[in-house]
């Protein structure tokens, strides 16, 4: 079995799509840690709306400026992903109160599913405390101001997509999950 470096961290998520808050957190953990490695997790339980693939693109779009930051996919276990790497840290962000009874028992999941891996949790910012992937989507679909929340390269792509999906189909165009 690799070690687990708590030198080296994993940031897991669905990033869909990564936003200011997320690169808040990726930034704090790259000082943080020699090495931050970004999980991207595959849920085949649920419909994203962007792709692996492009969600793993854009992230790589705005890590490329973390020299100790890198980007990959996985499915299953993220404990077993993170033990995979060699890594010792699971990086996780927490926002509001209500994060933390979700974020609480994942992290006991996990401790009791490996023991050596720890979880480190770092605060949001509190302009991003209100921030996420679904409210986003929302914002965008409406045609609204994204430059506060999200990564200016990021902003077209975003409105490329949901002028996309509403020319394929207007009823359909956000996904139910809240993230
Ligand atoms: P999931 O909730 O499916 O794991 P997300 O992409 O929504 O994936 O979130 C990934 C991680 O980023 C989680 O630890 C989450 O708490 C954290 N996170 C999400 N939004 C913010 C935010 N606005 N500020 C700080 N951390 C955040």
């Amino acid at each position: 079995m690799p070690s687990a470096d708590p030198q080296v961290a994993v940031y897991t998520g669905t990033f869909d799509p990564v936003h200011l808050g997320h690169l808040d957190i990726i930034e704090r953990g790259s000082r943080i840690f020699r090495r931050l490695v970004i999980g991207v997790g595959i849920n085949p339980e649920k419909t994203p709306f962007f792709s692996v693939e492009e969600r793993m693109e854009m992230l790589q779009i705005v890590c490329r400026r973390f020299s100790n930051v890198e980007v990959r996919s996985f499915n299953g276990l993220a404990v077993r992903f993170v033990r995979s790497l060699g890594a010792g840290v699971m990086l996780r962000g927490l926002r509001t109160v209500s994060d933390m009874e979700y974020e609480f028992s994942m992290s006991l999941t996990n401790q009791t599913l490996d023991p050596e891996i720890e979880t480190v949790f770092l605060m949001s910012k509190v302009e991003y405390s209100h921030l996420s992937s679904s409210l986003i989507r929302q914002i965008a679909a409406f045609g609204g101001d994204l430059s506060r929340f999200l990564p200016p390269e990021l902003i077209p792509i975003m409105q490329t997509r949901v002028r996309e999906r509403l020319g394929l189909n207007c009823a359909g165009i956000l996904p139910g999950h809240p993230d």
